[in-house]
């Protein structure tokens, strides 16, 4: 039975990746008791993530979920509350903010920080949909291990499609990376990586048209390719597709209630964490649609929770002025 019950807090931030756990470091270091819901996917992207090689004070290549564990750690530790649940109404219009989760469980808050940052992107095709987790997958880290010795594709060229292929190629017997342009659009250092290991091969200006397999135990065995400049077609025997085409902000929640840009990233104030409603701040990549980096979205949380100090010290100050 979901249970009802109100928690009010000064500052509730959703999320649970760099931008959020960074802000409730930061709010529960300046006293405002924050609740952080987690989600259910507690972590965020880096728990899928392998090596991480550019996050600033490691000389060497640390682990994405060891990585967030410390910040889950150092969250607890300096007083932030943290939840394991997850939002599923956000009511924006009234003071104070309310959330509700699926737990039954409600949540008022007289602040706001959205961190609720973006999930994996899919190419859209009905193969692909019919097929997902019986060879086709969009997390290498996740699945990767059922492809040892076989041969797989990742799809993309951007930092996630070669870092796929990568990870991927120290347990498959070859990685055809397709994309559908020319030129990647990863790190340099990585491509450098991927064009040098034997394993991997680009199949470059190709798309995938079509996942074909077979029915009982649903499987895959092969992918349809299409040139996109020529329109030529071919068939290529593969055992796994790994769609690593980008992310997509997860701001629909609040879609309709605060201010969002037409690619569904939440609309900031430049140069600050502020929403189109006063009191509602928004960090990492659910309002990043151009560094999404996991320091960025650190840096982006600390932003918030002190944006929403000042906030929240402004409205005490009107609610004593007004006593
Ligand atoms: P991304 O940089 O947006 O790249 C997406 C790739 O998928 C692009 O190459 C794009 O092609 C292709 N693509 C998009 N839609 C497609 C479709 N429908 N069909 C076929 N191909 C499609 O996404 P990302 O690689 O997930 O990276 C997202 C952000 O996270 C980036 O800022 C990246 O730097 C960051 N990131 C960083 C690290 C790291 O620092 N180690 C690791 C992972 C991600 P076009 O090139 O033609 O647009």
């Amino acid at each position: 039975m979901p249970q009802s019950r109100t928690t009010h807090a000064p500052l509730i931030i959703v999320g649970s990746g760099p931008a959020g756990y960074t802000t409730a470091i930061y709010a529960a270091r300046a006293m405002l008791q924050p609740i952080l819901i987690s989600g259910f996917e507690p972590g965020g992207q880096l728990m899928i993530t392998t090596d991480v090689e550019n996050y600033p004070g490691f000389a060497e290549p640390i682990q994405g979920p060891w990585l967030m564990e410390q910040m889950r750690l150092q969250a607890e530790h300096v007083g932030a509350n943290l939840v394991s649940d997850y939002v599923v109404k956000a009511e924006l219009a009234q003071r104070p903010f309310r959330l509700t989760c699926d737990s039954g469980a409600v949540y008022t808050c007289d602040a706001l920080v959205i961190a609720t940052g973006a999930k994996a992107k899919w190419l859209g095709i009905p193969s692909e949909e019919k097929f997902k987790g019986y060879g086709v997958s969009a997390c290498a880290t996740c699945d990767g291990f059922f492809y040892r010795g076989k041969e797989v594709v990742v799809v993309g060229g951007g930092n996630s499609a070669v870092e796929e292929a990568l990870y991927l190629a120290n347990l498959a017997s070859r990685v055809t990376v397709v994309h559908r342009r020319e030129t990647f659009r990863s790190e340099k250092i990585l491509q450098e990586r991927l064009f040098a290991h034997p394993k991997i091969e680009v199949v470059w200006n190709t798309a995938i048209d079509e996942i074909l397999g077979q029915e009982g135990p649903l499987s895959v065995n092969s992918v349809r390719l299409r040139n996109v400049k020529t329109g030529a077609t071919e068939e290529r025997r593969i055992d796994g597709v790994f769609v690593a085409i980008g992310h997509a902000p997860a701001s629909e929640l609040f879609a309709g209630q605060i201010e969002l840009k037409p690619n569904g990233y939440i609309k900031t104030v430049p140069g600050t964490t502020q929403t189109s409603v006063a009191g509602v701040f928004a960090a990492g990549d659910v309002a990043d649609d151009i560094y999404r980096q996991a320091v960025t979205a650190a840096g982006l949380g600390c932003m918030a929770a002190l944006e929403a100090e000042k906030y929240l010290a402004a409205q005490e100050k009107h609610a004593v002025a007004a006593e």
